[in-house]
């Protein structure tokens, strides 16, 4: 990437920083950003410089074409979730006094740790492969079926190979890492939801046989070739995408009507709420678009809290962000990591959540009658019931 890649805003370690600060920094880095790009300028996520790098954007042009990302506004989104993916040198995962996160976690919990270990593996070299070019699987040379009915395909045969929440919306370029922005190449992406099994959740502190976190990371990796070579054999190009940070999922996620943003920043799902991994699949069709959709989820977080409450760390602390009528908080990811790294993957906030744990029909069923309005609409009904009855 070139020399005009500026760093405007990085968190350090012991940096305590209370949610006026962020905002005054915050403040004070988009006055420099603004003086220093023009008119096209876009802020990007940066994975090896830390949160933001601000250029001239040239691929303007297709955002302002998409009539939906404008719905998550993203200077509201970087200020009042900080949990993001790219922290440039997490401490709990550098601390020569702790286990190494990634090394032992799964020799130590995962029965199936060599499987994990080589799915993981094998899949994300497969994926470095084919964003270069190189052996790339034949596309059938005939088009199988139109677009309408590659959607359906697609979504039934995600489905059946064990990804909950399947949508389809258009890449937005800021939540994207500059890192590998060549490699994304098309610009319709179909997001690919696995579900963290309850029971592994359930086990924690003490996980035992299985991690959540990992369980999900390595299904990805173990099912998103599929998907990808179905698409492939029905005479569509696409490519594979991990399920590490380098597309912000939570955003598009949003943007493809598959939940709503949880109160620590992850999106809450009506299929199992957090406890879901995220890969994808990029592709050269021009797929109908997902709709956003409001669950109701914010409303039920205002309400419930019980992830803030308990969380060991205070990573998601009290100070609130008030925003078009919901309240965010700005969760620490600095503190949230190093509580993983002690606690192994932790999810305390996942393990108290009713949504994620009792529910979403339940969790919502709770709620007074004047707050359910949303379970009625639909395009809650045509986007989660339907899919789910075909699968
Ligand atoms: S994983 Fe643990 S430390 Fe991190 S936000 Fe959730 S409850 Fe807090
Ligand atoms: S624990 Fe409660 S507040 Fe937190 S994400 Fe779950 S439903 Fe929302």
């Amino acid at each position: 990437m070139s020399n005009d890649v500026k760093v405007y805003h990085q968190y350090e370690d012991d940096k305590k920083e209370s949610y006026q600060s962020v905002v005054d920094g915050w403040n004070k880095s988009k006055k420099e950003m603004l003086e220093s790009t023009e008119n096209n300028r876009i802020q990007r996520w940066s994975y090896s410089n830390g949160m933001f790098k601000y250029f001239n954007n040239p691929g303007k042009v297709i955002t302002d074409r998409n009539p939906y990302i404008n719905i998550v506004d993203t200077e509201e989104f970087d200020l009042s979730i900080k949990n993001h993916p790219f922290p440039p040198d997490p401490p709990a995962f550098n601390n020569k006094n702790r286990p190494n996160f990634f090394g032992t976690l799964m020799d130590e919990y995962v029965d199936e740790s060599d499987w994990y270990k080589d799915t993981l593996h094998t899949s994300y070299e497969r994926i470095l492969r084919e964003a270069k070019g190189q052996d790339l699987p034949q596309v059938h040379p005939e088009k199988q079926m139109d677009e309408k009915d590659l959607k359906k395909a697609i979504f039934d045969y995600a489905k059946s190979r064990g990804f909950v929440s399947v949508g389809v919306t258009k890449i937005d370029r800021r939540f994207i890492s500059v890192e590998v922005d060549d490699e994304i190449i098309f610009d319709t992406i179909i997001l690919l939801g696995y579900e963290m099994p309850h029971e592994v959740v359930h086990r924690y502190p003490k996980p035992e046989h299985d991690t959540a976190a990992y369980y999900g990371y390595a299904h990805c990796a173990a099912h998103v070739h599929e998907v990808a070579d179905f698409i492939r054999s029905k005479g569509y190009d696409c490519r594979a995408r991990s399920w590490e940070g380098f597309i912000k999922y939570s955003v598009h996620a949003v943007n493809a009507g598959l939940g709503n943003f949880s109160t620590y920043g992850i999106v809450h799902t009506p299929e199992c709420g957090t406890r879901i991994k995220y890969t994808s699949v990029i592709i050269d069709a021009d797929l109908e678009l997902d709709e956003p959709i409001d669950y109701n989820i914010e409303e039920f977080c205002a309400r419930c809290r019980m992830c803030q409450k308990s969380c060991p760390s205070g990573a998601i602390p009290k100070e609130e962000s008030r925003y078009r009528g919901t309240v965010k908080r700005t969760t620490d990811h600095i503190k949230c990591f190093d509580m993983m790294a002690i606690k192994h993957e932790c999810v305390q906030c996942i393990r108290v959540c009713p949504i994620s744990m009792l529910g979403y029909e339940n969790a919502l069923n709770s709620l007074p009658t004047y707050y359910k309005h949303n379970l009625d609409r639909p395009a809650y009904k045509t986007n989660y019931k339907e899919v789910s009855d075909e699968a």
